[in-house]
């Protein structure tokens, strides 16, 4: 197989000692456990498919796949190796030589028809404000929590600039490794959204724009937040919850404190799940997972799920629309025990 991608990590991929500290925390690897769901597997058949010695299948292809970059790996690896991105370049790799999903390949055409991944007409509860803000594609089909979320961004003296049609940032070409139908949707992304500094409301989209697009400069929502509600003096709401850490939040963004102390000064009790922060358990939502393997995807939501329902509260927190989805179907399948919200919800609630 032509690996030119891969070519660019034969560094890191010689560089894993085989330690197997990264079994202990993959939420893929405790749920099938073989060696080739966890990331010292996955490390050792790209090294084959670049070496050669592997012949790529759809065995391999599947196993590549089936990853929600959640990086609990990233954070264990004695060898400082990133998995996630290293499995990104793989996937370029077997998509150039004919590796393609039929729901992969879905997707892709939805967002390319219509620029959201719901391949439906939506527009934006547009604004012409100051500050750009970019509402990605979860937030864009949920109009009426978008704008409970812009009108928190008011109340704290922001005046939200919106425009009617962003179109997807090209997150899911770019995980699910489609690298030419990613710069074209970059560059729909730009001409549609042509702002340097701007807030973002979703989680994956400004994890993900920070690294593909170097040169733009996004604030995630919460960081805003948290330095401008201490001087609103929002209210107490008095209620005890718990909160799912987001892997982009807490591994990705290194924001554990935030959300807390946010809990916190808008009087609201936290009860830690015994995964948390850093160590948080993935929700099963990201990598593309949702569309690669939606029953892995479930099992895993199902597992988190338990960990809160463990906590005995009666409400689930947490930040990425995305871990919220697969949570609350995780909720619905079990009759809704713990509700599962928004922390955005939350801080809404304390400033009306
Ligand atoms: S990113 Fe998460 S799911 Fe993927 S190999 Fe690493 S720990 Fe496992
Ligand atoms: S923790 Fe890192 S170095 Fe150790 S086996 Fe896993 S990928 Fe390799």
């Amino acid at each position: 197989m032509k690996a030119k991608h891969l070519k660019k990590w034969e560094s890191e991929l010689n560089i894993c000692i085989r330690c197997a500290y990264c079994f202990e925390g993959c939420p893929v690897f405790k749920e099938l456990g073989w060696e080739s769901d966890g990331a010292r597997g996955k490390i050792i058949l790209m090294y084959g498919l670049f070496t050669g010695e592997l012949e790529p299948s759809q065995y391999i292809a599947d196993k590549i796949f089936e990853c929600t970059f959640c990086k609990d790996c990233v954070e264990r690896c004695s060898a400082d190796i990133s998995v996630p991105d290293i499995l990104t370049a793989a996937r370029a790799d077997l998509v150039e030589n004919g590796f393609k999903y039929e729901e992969h390949e879905e997707l892709l055409n939805k967002i390319e028809e219509t620029g959201n991944i719901f391949g439906k007409e939506l527009k934006t509860p547009a604004r012409s404000g100051e500050i750009p803000v970019l509402l990605g594609c979860r937030l864009k089909e949920r109009r009426e929590d978008a704008e409970r979320y812009l009108e928190i961004l008011e109340k704290l003296d922001i005046k939200p600039l919106v425009v009617e049609d962003e179109v997807c940032c090209g997150m899911p070409q770019g995980v699910l490794g489609y690298k030419n139908r990613l710069k074209k949707q970059m560059d729909t992304f730009r001409k549609r959204f042509p702002y340097k500094d701007f807030i973002c409301m979703c989680t994956t989209c400004v994890f993900f724009i920070n690294k593909a697009y170097p040169d733009l400069n996004p604030t995630y929502i919460i960081e805003e937040i948290y330095k401008r509600l201490p001087a609103h003096n929002p209210k107490k709401l008095g209620i005890s919850v718990t909160y799912h850490d987001p892997c982009n939040v807490s591994r990705g963004m290194d924001m554990v404190e935030e959300p807390r102390e946010i809990l916190n000064l808008i009087g609201v009790e936290l009860v830690e799940m015994e995964k948390h922060g850093k160590e948080t358990f993935c929700c099963g939502g990201g990598g593309g997972m949702l569309v690669t393997n939606k029953e892995l995807s479930d099992k895993l939501a199902k597992t988190r799920y338990q960990q809160a329902i463990d906590t005995e509260v009666d409400t689930l927190v947490t930040l990425c629309p995305t871990c919220e989805l697969n949570l609350r179907n995780a909720s619905d399948r079990d009759g809704g025990k713990v509700k599962v919200k928004n922390l955005l919800d939350l801080i809404w609630e304390a400033l009306s």
